[in-house]
């Protein structure tokens, strides 16, 4: 489908679907709609219709990590139909996690082919996504791309955004922060923070040498004295007594959250820091799906959860309780992605305590409208499903 049938339809059928998504009533358990069916028909069955396209979304600075830099992040943006409602996901498919434009299109090729035929009620969500995580291992950015245009769909069908449907306080939802990319230049890490002003926590990107790391804090320190700080370190420290000390130095400098300081799998070296850590250690690349998180209990005081590793909304919401239970702080992180991502993250936020949910932010290409800031914190709105329009392109 080219690219202006695609967003003309979206426009369209979100129209439709916001309208109707604010009037279903309940009739014994079952959702009516209303002429969107054609009559008022139950919204209980019919075929599953998945298409996507390629996007490029491009970076408004070159960003850096410890280890990678790139200028754009490919994603794929999906939409899933049912019953006249239309919901919108996405992939993002930064170069570490293995995914690509080519990944992706063969994996919604087979779950077009090979799950959604054999599904007619779309709220069947833990069967569909249950199918889907089966076709292959990995693939969790594909995943997550039908996980939230199905979770979209949904909430438009009941007319609720999901942090509602789940019970949560939209008061809740907390400050996000702003990354500060690692540069070389110090006029650039200058601006890059003076363009942050509105943000009341700032996130760095460390793992560099040791004198560029204090180059950064310091150089921040210029423009935000007092401004929280958070590290991700993104595994850049290899040496535990080493990372041990710059968490020390790190505190001290006003840092107060430490992102996965030591490579993902050396779990004793990472609880080695967080033990000796004045402020919590948090795993990022160590947490990547549900499964993981009992592993990481006691080597790590929180985990960062993105709906690109774990494959969606579903499975973000369980990893929530879960690390609730195991006492751990959840953090909702993001890759370079559109609002569309961002705003399904969003909704989960009210559970968070830590949120780094900028990537709209950072690119300059931005092709949806949807959560928005008020004075640095995530507001949750009554837009139904997650709460995004197409803009035009
Ligand atoms: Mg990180």
């Amino acid at each position: 489908m080219d690219r202006r049938k695609f967003i003309r339809d979206g426009l369209l059928a979100t129209a439709g679907a916001v309208t109707l998504g604010s009037l279903p009533s309940c009739s014994g358990g079952i959702v009516r709609t209303g002429g969107g069916l054609s009559g008022g028909s139950t919204a209980s069955e019919g075929p599953l219709e998945l298409e996507w396209e390629d996007f490029t979304a491009e970076m408004k600075y070159t960003f850096s990590i410890s280890g990678s830099s790139r200028d754009s992040t490919p994603i794929v943006l999906t939409r899933l139909h049912w019953c006249g409602f239309t919901g919108y996901g996405e992939a993002s498919m930064p170069p570490y996690l293995g995914e690509s434009h080519a990944s992706v299109n063969a994996f919604l090729r087979r779950v077009r082919d090979e799950v959604l035929p054999d599904f007619r009620d779309a709220f069947l969500v833990e069967d569909i996504l249950a199918r889907v995580d089966a076709l292959a291992g990995g693939n969790c950015a594909a995943k997550a791309s039908v996980d939230i245009a199905l979770h979209d769909l949904l909430g438009k069908v009941m007319g609720q955004p999901w942090w509602r449907i789940w019970g949560f306080n939209a008061q809740d939802a907390p400050f996000t922060c702003y990354t500060i990319g690692y540069d070389a230049s110090d006029d650039i890490v200058r601006k890059k923070t003076s363009e942050a002003a509105w943000s009341h926590f700032l996130k760095v990107k460390l793992g560099q040498t040791d004198a560029e790391d204090r180059r950064m804090i310091r150089l921040i320190r210029e423009i935000r004295p007092d401004t929280p700080v958070y590290v991700d370190a993104n595994q850049g420290w290899k040496d535990r007594f080493y990372a041990a000390e710059m968490a020390c130095w790190l505190a001290e400098n006003g840092v107060v959250m430490i992102e996965q300081p030591m490579p993902r799998d050396d779990i004793e070296g990472n609880a080695y820091v967080n033990s000796r850590s004045p402020v919590p250690v948090v795993a990022d690349e160590s947490c990547q799906r549900l499964a993981d998180i009992p592993g990481l209990h006691g080597a790590f005081s929180g985990i960062n959860i993105k709906l690109m590793k774990c494959g969606g909304m579903h499975e973000a919401r369980e990893m929530v309780t879960l690390a609730g239970a195991l006492g751990m702080d959840c953090m909702i992180g993001c890759m370079t992605e559109t609002s569309v991502a961002i705003s399904a993250a969003a909704q989960l936020s009210p559970k968070m305590r830590w949120a780094d949910l900028d990537g709209n932010m950072l690119i300059a290409n931005d092709c949806f409208s949807g959560m928005k800031l008020k004075d640095g914190r995530i507001t949750l709105g009554p837009e139904p499903g997650i709460g995004v329009t197409p803009l035009q392109r």
